[in-house]
């Protein structure tokens, strides 16, 4: 197994972890709703995508309604 022949400083680490950090994508606007959504993706506040509901959407979901079997 490799082993490294030299500890890595906190600094050396820090240096390069220094261009780790994660981008925001490019969002852009729902033309259904104006929600901002991920590109070639559908909306996931109303579902549509290319001006077509693809996904159907429930209104309200009632928790607190009891459906004993
Ligand atoms: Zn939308």
């Amino acid at each position: 197994m490799a082993v490294p022949q030299n500890r890595i400083t906190r600094s050396k680490r820090n240096m390069r972890r220094a261009h780790d950090s994660l981008v925001a994508g490019n969002p852009a606007e729902c033309p259904n709703c104006g929600e901002l959504k991920r590109p070639h993706h559908v909306c996931g506040a109303c579902g549509h995508y290319d001006d077509r509901e693809v996904v159907a959407q429930v209104a309200e979901i009632d928790l607190d309604e009891e459906d004993a079997a």
